[in-house]
């Protein structure tokens, strides 16, 4: 039997291993397509502007995790699904399989007007790098940092790296004596940004930019972004480097599948992972999926590996002959991170959870990135 995964990130990844942990006697032939035969560690892209990391301390090549591990690498991007899921057209070629787990991550929108004005810091290695160069070449100024969501579905957001980059950038300046010639801004549509996270969560990110001096513009649409200005519905303020991250949405080759897509634009599955419309053993896992859940639900690294694991036993499951019945529990589990400390803030179904910042939280961060790369490595 022949399992294709696409993509080679946090779902991809945990959904081999979780193949592999089933399939003991390694019977299934698992082919892996994405770009590069390599993991990129999104959550510590922002250590990039501060030169904690570097873009090559984040990239991991995968080639002996999957030799290791029995997997063959396609090296091509996908374009489109064709036959119920059956064929993958690729850049380079086709890829045939009995069973097709997606875990292509997302996309972001990119409708506002002057949005190539603005850096989107989690769109890669390069987008940080270029955040941390930018800084290094300015005396001075004020730096807008925010983010927005997707107006047709509340889970296409990603708010937390967001405070986590401004955060940052104050220590940052800070240790580099040269905060004060800074002004920061923090600008949302939202009236209270980072709300999945919990109005707990709110209130203490919005007193701890207080405390940081953060000048905030919160709860009016953003009308434009200019070379240097940030433009709202209640108004105009000049900046000199903006930092934004718009909605996320689905990829634009989702669109050319039979699958059904979620009103955002991601595929819509069930609380199983499998993805509904025209498909037969076609699976979904982390920022491409649109699941059933909680309001609070999340597209995380934690979230895609929960999902991957009960796409990859559902997998299994059909092909033993069973009934594919894994499902999945929504937790949100996230460190909200300031470069000499952390802030944890965790969601349940029955329960929540938030600490006071700590330095202990900031070495946990790292202790998790170590973890996962050194697994990959
Ligand atoms: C700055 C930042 C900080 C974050 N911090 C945290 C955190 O602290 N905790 C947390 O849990 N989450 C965090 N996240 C979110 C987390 O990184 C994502 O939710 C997670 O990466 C989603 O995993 P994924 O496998 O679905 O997608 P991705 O990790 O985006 O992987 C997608 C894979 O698909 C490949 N691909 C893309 N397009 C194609 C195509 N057309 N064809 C083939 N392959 C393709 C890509 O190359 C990649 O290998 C953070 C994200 C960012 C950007």
């Amino acid at each position: 039997m022949q399992v294709s995964i696409i993509g080679s990130g946090f779902a991809a990844l945990a959904a081999v291993r979780k193949l592999r942990d089933l399939d003991l006697g390694r019977r299934l032939e698992i082919t892996v397509i994405s770009p590069k035969a390599s993991l990129t560690y999104l959550p510590s892209l922002i250590w990039v502007p501060s030169g904690i990391r570097t873009g090559e301390d984040l990239r991991v090549s995968l080639e002996r995790y999957f030799k290791e591990m029995g997997v063959h690498h396609h090296a091509g991007e996908v374009t489109s699904i064709e036959y119920k899921g059956r064929i993958v057209q690729t850049t380079h070629g086709e890829v045939y399989n009995d069973a097709l787990i997606i875990a292509s991550g997302a996309s972001y929108l990119r409708k506002a007007p002057g949005i190539e004005n603005t850096i989107n810091p989690c769109s890669g290695i390069s987008a940080a790098q270029a955040i941390r160069k930018r800084l290094s070449c300015m005396s001075g100024g004020t730096v807008a940092m925010g983010f927005s969501g997707n107006p047709k579905e509340a889970a296409g957001v990603r708010g937390g790296p967001m405070f986590e980059f401004l955060f940052g950038l104050h220590t940052q300046l800070k240790r580099e004596r040269r905060r004060d010639n800074f002004k920061l801004a923090f600008v949302s549509p939202m009236r209270q940004p980072g709300k999945r996270l919990g109005t707990k969560a709110v209130k203490g990110l919005l007193k701890a930019m207080k405390k940081r001096d953060v000048e905030t513009h919160l709860g009016h649409k953003i009308v434009s972004f200019g070379p240097d200005s940030v433009t709202t519905e209640a108004g105009s303020f000049h900046s000199d480097l903006t930092v934004f991250l718009p909605g996320m949405t689905g990829q634009p080759w989702f669109a050319s599948t039979d699958f059904e897509l979620s009103e955002g634009g991601f595929f819509k599955a069930d609380g199983s992972c499998r993805v509904q419309g025209n498909a037969e053993q076609v699976w979904v896992a982390g920022d491409a999926g649109s699941m059933p859940g909680p309001l609070w639900q999340a597209k995380q690294a934690h979230m895609a590996e929960i999902q991957a694991r009960t796409a990859a036993t559902n997998v299994y499951r059909t092909f033993k002959g069973q009934d594919a019945d894994a499902t999945f529990k929504n937790e949100l589990i996230c460190i909200v991170d300031t470069l000499d400390s952390g802030m944890l803030v965790s969601r349940f179904p029955n329960f929540s959870l938030m600490l006071p910042p700590t330095r202990m939280m900031h070495y946990l961060k790292r202790f998790l990135e170590y973890k996962h790369l050194y697994y990959y490595r």
